[in-house]
């Protein structure tokens, strides 16, 4: 049985001091009451060292929110998957919808940075989803089967046990607007077929796929009962403690 896994995405928030604060309160909270969940909090750069000091001996991991697909070179403002591991992460966000939108990343980068990542031996959490216009135009499906094979096409069978897949639809995240349980289960389960193709069933079966988008204290129970969601990917939500951890607890408490 796969454990769930709640990832809170911290994006450009919090300066060093702010976001040990956050963790120690979510440390704090998470030995209060924990049940079988996995937790993951993703800092920005400037206060990974200091999170992952924080997190030392705790029941959370450390995850950075990208990285250059090179070790090391003349790539100015770039932070390497070498780097984050140097600093004592274990995992990355990879193409998150802000990477491929405000940054142009392409499924062609994205898919270079899955390597890196992997290569470094980090776990990486690989973003998909679809914007509104393409869902309106019933190309959800489509999107998502191309955003799968580009980034993942290159990758031996045995490398897809560190990857954790997040369905983000680009028009849930931070719009207060998020997915139904059923747009949810169908885009999952297309998913999970899509990973089946390429690494077989038995492998596929056990990737955690989360959804991300919106998520709060309200709609997390719902989202935490609906089939096929192995977890969740958390922005605005996991900025304070209290509505990050009441979002762990619809899990632990399952
Ligand atoms: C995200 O940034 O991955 C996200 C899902 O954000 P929010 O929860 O704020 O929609």
């Amino acid at each position: 049985m796969r454990i769930p896994l709640v990832v809170g995405n911290w994006k450009m928030h919090g300066t060093q001091l702010e976001c040990v604060k956050l963790a120690r309160a979510i440390a704090q909270g998470l030995r209060k009451r924990r049940g079988r969940v996995q937790v993951v909090v993703a800092p920005p750069y400037t206060a990974l060292g200091p999170v992952i000091k924080a997190a030392r001996n705790s029941v959370f991991g450390v995850a950075a929110q990208n990285c250059h697909w090179q070790d090391r070179g003349a790539f100015t403002g770039e932070v390497s998957p070498t780097m984050l591991r140097d600093v004592g992460c274990d995992m990355v966000i990879l193409a998150h919808s802000e990477r491929r939108h405000i940054f142009h990343e392409t499924d062609a980068v994205v898919a270079q940075k899955v390597e890196a990542a992997l290569r470094n031996g980090l776990r990486v959490i690989l973003c998909v989803g679809e914007t509104l216009d393409q869902r309106r135009k019933g190309q959800t499906a489509k999107v998502i089967a191309r955003q799968l094979q580009v980034a993942l096409k290159r990758l031996t069978k045995n490398a897809i046990e560190k990857i954790v897949i997040a369905y983000e639809p680009v028009w849930a995240i931070g719009t207060g607007q998020n997915a139904t349980p059923e747009q949810i289960r169908r885009v999952h389960r297309r998913i999970r077929q899509h990973l089946a193709a390429l690494f077989g069933r038995a492998k596929a079966s056990r990737v955690p796929i989360l959804y991300g988008g919106s998520v709060n204290p309200d709609n997390a129970v719902a989202l935490s009962l609906t089939a096929e969601v192995g977890g969740l990917l958390v922005g605005g939500a996991s900025l304070k403690a209290e509505s990050f951890l009441s979002i762990v607890r619809c899990f632990a408490e399952k």
